[in-house]
């Protein structure tokens, strides 16, 4: 029997929602497998954390979770409930600069015709990876001090050998895990900027370590025009933190939305799964959120967790595939009347009957 320990913070909004689901999916995983079992204990992190104690990531609770297997995170940080001096907290990036997890994955997929606004595409047409590089860039000028100069401010896109070299090797490590049509398309601003012009200098050199993979570089804003005119082209698309910010949620809107895209903040010792999307106030509360982002983040922590648990991974991406099939089931977000709670036991009975 192999054990595994989950960290679970559900955090804000419709994170408690979504992560019960993700749990229920899990434990389904859990029954249906055999050989395999979890122990969750949940942290409390986040706008609520902070009002009652202060602080939305708590220290004690970023070591304490680094004694778990993977960490499920939920939605972090209400528009409402900000620092004293009026800025929103961002405790999933301050967590991502903790915990090293430069590598964040963004795996878009279309599991039904209906979910797309585009025309002609079915189910599984659009199925890419984006690497997004998650510990410098544009944002690691977030915590430089205001600028005192009433007249400007200046942010600068800080991008190293170092960082840029293991977030190249991670988009072709993942390419080859794939093994699809072996495609890595860098995205960057080359023509313009040059730190960028750098990153692609360290991504071409990591590239000849990879001949068995095709590569091929966009400016960002060429990438964005290609994802929606011909989104089958992609497999793995790596890039800047800021442009993989951007592109993740257009690339979220291909296939139904924040509520389909999950993702995986990947370090060479932690990880932390969750969905891409934030903590939706607009319907928190109402049994209405989309679970299957976050159904979807549990089966990447299955595939991270090794050997034992990675068939987890592809029972559960099945069964969101047999479940969404023909668009019967869909949440509100997608056009239907499904709720939370529905969409996570159609996913779980489907694991159940796999
Ligand atoms: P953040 O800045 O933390 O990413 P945000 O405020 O930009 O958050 P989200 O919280 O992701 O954005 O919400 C954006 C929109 O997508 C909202 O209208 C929200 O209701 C919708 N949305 C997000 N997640 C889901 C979900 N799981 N199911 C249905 N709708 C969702």
């Amino acid at each position: 029997m192999r054990h595994f320990r989950i960290a679970v913070l559900p955090g804000d909004g419709i994170g408690p929602d979504v992560v019960r689901e993700g749990v229920k999916v899990l434990r389904a995983v859990e029954r249906k497998l055999g050989g395999i079992s979890f122990e969750l204990a949940e942290f409390s992190v986040g706008a609520a954390e902070y009002l009652r104690g202060g602080d939305p990531l708590p220290p004690g609770t970023v070591e304490a979770i680094k004694a778990y297997d993977a960490v499920l995170l939920g939605a972090m940080g209400l528009p409402e409930v900000r620092w004293p001096n009026g800025t929103e907290m961002t405790p999933q990036i301050d967590l991502r600069e903790m915990l090293d997890l430069y590598n964040g994955l963004r795996p878009i997929r279309l599991f039904d015709a209906s979910h797309t606004p585009l025309k002609g595409y079915d189910a599984g047409d659009i199925d890419f990876v984006i690497v997004r590089e998650n510990t410098e860039g544009l944002f690691s000028a977030r915590l430089a001090p205001a600028p005192e100069d009433a007249r400007e401010a200046t942010d600068i896109l800080r991008i190293t050998r170092h960082g840029s070299e293991r977030i190249a090797r991670a988009a072709f490590a993942e390419a080859r895990r794939r093994n699809g049509k072996l495609l890595v398309t860098l995205v960057d601003k080359a023509n313009v900027l040059p730190s960028m012009a750098f990153f692609r200098r360290v991504f071409d050199s990591v590239a000849r370590e990879f001949p068995d993979v095709l590569t091929e570089r966009f400016y960002v804003d060429a990438a964005s025009l290609f994802l929606v005119q011909r989104p089958a082209h992609f497999d793995v698309l790596v890039t800047e933190n800021m442009f993989g910010d951007i592109l993740s949620d257009l690339a979220a809107g291909l296939v139904g939305g924040m509520g389909m895209a999950p993702s995986a903040d990947i370090g060479d010792r932690y990880a932390v799964f969750q969905p891409s999307h934030g903590s939706a106030p607009d319907i928190a509360g109402k049994g209405i959120a989309n679970p299957v982002a976050t159904i979807l983040s549990v089966a990447m922590m299955l595939d991270w967790l090794g050997a034992e648990a990675a068939p987890g991974g592809d029972l559960i991406r099945t069964a969101v595939a047999r479940v969404l099939a023909g668009g019967r089931v869909r949440t509100r977000d997608l056009g239907g009347e499904t709720s939370t709670v529905e969409m996570g036991d159609h996913v779980a009975e489907a694991v159940a009957c796999a």
